[in-house]
């Protein structure tokens, strides 16, 4: 019998998860002795003694239980901590070191699609906190747009130039960001279509954080010809980077995207 080490998603909801598909794939396809399942966690508080107790090496962790991983952590990379969302946990010599995996992997994703100097992010939730400050550590000059004023005061704060939108006007944005949840379950746009439509004709690139859809704001952005990606490539590029850590840094990122990248088409 071959030991493995085990790893998993801690969420709720987790049954929709393709995480156990990319990793087990990159898992099998490397010869790496590990397993990746999913664990539905009701509540956050207990998430350290559950991966303890069931003898996890690392977990991945969704929604709603980012800030419960950052508080069940030993360790917590600065990046995260700033954030407050830790979507990675791994037990190395007794300890939990949490970190974040979301935004670098998002920056990894757009790297792909040519230089990008300055964005406009829709949207100011955990995601849009996560992906600004990221996208501003690495240079790139970071605009954001949301329907309501109340979240931007956090982006304000952070001296980040922001609008709603009745202030916005669209002056070219070489990516315009989706990072609200609008398109998720339902048919919305993220901005108003006249104001999208201003923004995206000016752009270079569109990227949208949900995947498993295609979602109006995507449609609109390849109407207007647009060269974009969804949260599939997100979700991949967070996906190596985590393995990465439960791995112990044993192969080199390209490695493990080569043996990752074929779940997108399982
Ligand atoms: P939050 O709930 O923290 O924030 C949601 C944001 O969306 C708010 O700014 C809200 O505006 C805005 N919003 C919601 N509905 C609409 C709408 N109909 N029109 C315009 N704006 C709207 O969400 P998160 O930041 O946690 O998640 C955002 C998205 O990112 C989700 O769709 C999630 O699935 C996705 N995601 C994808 C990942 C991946 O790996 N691909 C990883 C993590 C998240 P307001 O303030 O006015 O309410």
């Amino acid at each position: 019998m071959v030991d493995r080490e085990l790893f998993a998603l801690f969420g709720n909801p987790v049954y929709h998860s393709k995480s156990p598909l990319m990793h087990n794939l990159a898992f099998q396809t490397l010869g790496y002795p590990g397993c990746y399942t999913r664990w539905l966690l009701e509540d956050g508080e207990k998430l350290r003694d559950t991966f303890l107790d069931l003898g996890f090496k690392g977990i991945n962790i969704t929604v709603p239980h980012k800030e419960a991983a950052m508080r069940a952590a030993d360790v917590v990379e600065p990046f995260a901590a700033e954030v407050h969302a830790v979507n990675t946990l791994v037990l190395i010599e007794g300890k939990l070191y949490g970190y974040n995996t979301d935004a670098p992997g998002f920056y990894r994703a757009l790297k792909t699609l040519g230089p990008v100097r300055n964005v406009l992010i829709m949207g100011a939730g955990g995601t849009a906190r996560a992906l600004s400050l990221y996208l501003r550590s690495q240079g790139i000059d970071v605009e954001v747009v949301n329907r309501s004023a109340p979240r931007l005061e956090w982006f304000k704060n952070e001296g980040f130039i922001c609008h709603t939108w009745e202030s916005f006007e669209a002056h070219g944005h070489d990516a315009i960001i989706n990072a609200t949840s609008a398109g998720l379950i339902d048919d919305s746009l993220p901005m108003p279509k006249t104001l999208l439509d201003a923004a995206l004709s000016k752009a270079k690139y569109a990227v949208d954080v949900i995947y498993g859809r295609e979602t109006p704001f995507l449609k609109e952005a390849k109407r207007l010809g647009l060269p974009y990606f969804d949260g599939s490539e997100m979700l991949l590029q967070q996906g190596i980077i985590a393995f990465d850590y439960f791995t112990d840094h044993r192969y080199t990122l390209d490695k493990i995207e080569v043996a990752m990248r074929p779940f997108l088409e399982l």
